[in-house]
This record gives structure tokens, sequence and C-alpha cells, in this order.
């Protein structure tokens, strides 16, 4: 997990303040307004998918072979990947499971 800082519309404020980025990877995963503290979280099921892409993305040099397996054999390619993410498990753990964990 990691953050940073932005200055963006806030809806509640009518006006542009200073928000918080919070992000899984490289994902945006919610937003706050640090003037009224309002949230956005980024919905987990349109946040999941992409961040399993990124994910392939990182693990693996081949992503354009990664793509055509899971078209071939989407199950062997669902139950393989685990282990690709064995590999990096600590790092990636912590971000899948901050997605997952609300
Ligand atoms: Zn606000």
């Amino acid at each position: 997990m990691s953050d940073a800082r932005a200055e963006l519309a806030c809806e509640t404020c009518e006006r542009v303040t200073e928000h918080e980025l919070h992000y899984a990877g490289r994902l945006l995963e919610s937003v706050r307004c640090t003037e009224c503290g309002s949230h956005l979280e980024l919905s987990q099921r349109a946040l999941l998918p992409a961040y399993v892409h990124d994910l392939e993305q990182r693990v693996t040099s081949k992503p354009r072979r990664l793509v055509h397996r899971a078209a071939r054999d989407p199950r062997g390619f669902w139950t393989g990947l685990p282990r690709a993410l064995a590999r990096q498990p600590g790092k990636f753990l912590r971000e899948f499971w901050a997605l997952v964990r609300r």
C-alpha cells in the first residue's frame, strides 16, 4: 500500500481540495477528502479484475502468452496463477488482502 496526495474536486465541499489517494500496487483503491473526510471507495468488483490483470503484467514477462493460455484453458490458468504469485508472496498477498478484506 502506498499513499499520495492530489488536488481534486470534492463533491461534498463543492470545490477543489487536497485528497489522499490510497493505492494497492499501482491501482487507485480509494480517495479521501482531507477537508470534509468524504471517502470514495473504488468498487471492488471493478477493481479486482483490473488488479489481477496488473498482477499478471508484473509477474510474467510474457503477458501475451498468458492471455492465450487463459483463453484456451481458463480453469488451468486460474489454478496455476497462485503458483506464479507464490514466487513473490508477501508483497502481493498484502496488496491482495487490502482489496478483499473489507
Ligand atoms: Zn470534501
